[in-house]
């Protein structure tokens, strides 16, 4: 069997300014919801935020809230409450953490923050498609929920080349959201102020990219588990300098892992891919397993997802309605497979992990033989653990123990 050691992880020091800045956020959105002084809006994680900001609302991301339902494992306790009014176990498990807390009346941003008793409430709710269709009935319930409009974007799924037919469709709807979201915000649409939320949010995606890509660095100074935490401003403050400045700090620390050669897995012997999502309430059990083996999971078609190359502050709605549907998520598998095994290439991948989560099949890419034929294609071995992104009674942690252990092992004979 491969041996498994404690490994003590390097801590990232920018961690704590990235505390700061996610606190000051939800405390604004706290403080807009009680006094009323700005419109809020509920967006997709990868909806039209670059819009809403420019409009003058505050954004409240639902996946993100319901991300921390899963980090804080209270998750697996709130879907039987969005079970018992008609969503099944099977559906999207941030939708059901997502209302069965809002049904129980709790939420994690309480422990977390002093004095925020619930989620901002929403003065419309904003949703594209292009990573579900879930998105829009978690929406359309809180819509009626609230009584306020909730809109969206339907954008093609299964594209292979985003062509221009794919574009002007999404371009198009994306102007089409403007008269409700003037007439919900009391402001006017403004060009300048969108051309000057893409070009902040375009510059965040560069730098967020270039933090995941000192990860192709041997030894690689990031694990995945470190990208799924520090995504945070990339998903809720992009398009503000905040989150500039938040990732220009964490980029200059990791430049500096790279200068002394400092890696985020001491001993880094295996380097592996994660394919679909993080599973929340295990990110430091798997961290640990993985780091136990020498092995470093440290590149991720998730994390990448908050990369928009495609924002064009003098195209601004053709070049977000092209970014948006140029998503890893959006695509066909020929395209999927093909950005697979570039990132392969390009972080030097010795194995990849696929987590098939019950819950989502949009992020789960293993489920029509995806894993064997980039196998059979590129000669790097694969391992599918079985899991969820939040209802942790969907996992066996002691079978992904065993699995990795076994995979790994399987590494260290390949390698001699
Ligand atoms: S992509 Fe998956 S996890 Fe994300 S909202 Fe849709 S079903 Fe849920």
């Amino acid at each position: 069997m491969a041996e498994e050691k404690q490994v003590k992880r390097v801590k990232i020091k920018a961690t704590a300014q990235m505390g700061k800045i996610m606190a000051d956020y939800f405390y604004e959105l706290d403080a807009a919801a009680k006094d009323r002084s700005k419109p809020i809006a509920w967006c997709t994680s990868v909806g039209p935020a670059e819009l809403l900001l420019a409009m003058g609302f505050l954004v409240h991301f639902p996946e993100n809230h319901g991300a921390m339902l899963g980090a804080t494992r209270m998750a697996t306790d709130m879907i039987p409450e969005a079970n018992a009014i008609g969503y099944t176990p099977t559906i999207c498990s941030y939708l059901t953490a997502d209302i069965g807390a809002y049904l129980k009346g709790v939420t994690p941003l309480s422990k977390a923050y002093k004095g925020i008793e619930s989620v901002p409430k929403p003065d419309v709710l904003v949703f594209n498609t292009n990573q579900c269709r879930d998105v829009q009935d978690w929406f359309a319930w809180y819509g009626d929920e609230f009584n306020v409009p909730a809109i969206g974007i339907y954008t093609h799924r299964g594209v292979k080349d985003v062509g221009e037919e794919h574009v002007a469709s999404v371009a198009e709807q994306l102007k089409n959201l403007i008269p409700t979201l003037e007439e919900v915000s009391g402001n006017k649409f403004d060009m300048d102020e969108l051309k000057r939320v893409l070009t902040l949010s375009r510059e965040c995606s560069e730098l967020w990219q270039k933090v995941l890509f000192t990860a192709s660095t041997k030894p690689s100074p990031l694990t995945f588990f470190d990208g799924t935490i520090h995504m945070g401003p990339a998903v809720v403050l992009r398009g503000t300098q905040k989150a500039i400045d938040y990732y220009k700090l964490l980029l200059a620390e990791l430049e500096e892992r790279i200068k002394d050669h400092v890696a985020a897995v001491e001993g880094e012997k295996y380097r592996i891919y994660w394919e679909g999502m993080p599973v929340w309430g295990r990110l430091s059990v798997h961290s640990k397993l993985f780091a136990g083996l020498s092995a470093n999971v440290l590149a991720s078609t998730y994390c990448n997802s908050w990369i928009f190359s495609d924002f064009d502050e003098n195209d601004p709605f053709n070049s977000m309605a092209r970014a948006y549907t140029k998503l890893f998520i959006v695509r066909s598998d020929e395209a999927k497979e093909e950005y697979i095994k570039w990132m392969l290439d390009y972080f030097k991948v010795d194995g990849i992990v696929y987590h098939d989560a019950m819950t989502c099949p949009n992020n789960s890419n293993c489920r029509y033989g995806m894993a064997q034929r980039l196998e059979k294609e590129t000669g790097i071995p694969s391992l599918i653990i079985n899991g969820d992104l939040n209802d942790l009674r969907m996992i066996s942690d002691e079978q992904t123990k065993t699995n990795v252990e076994a995979f790994v092992e399987q590494l260290e004979e390949q390698h001699g």
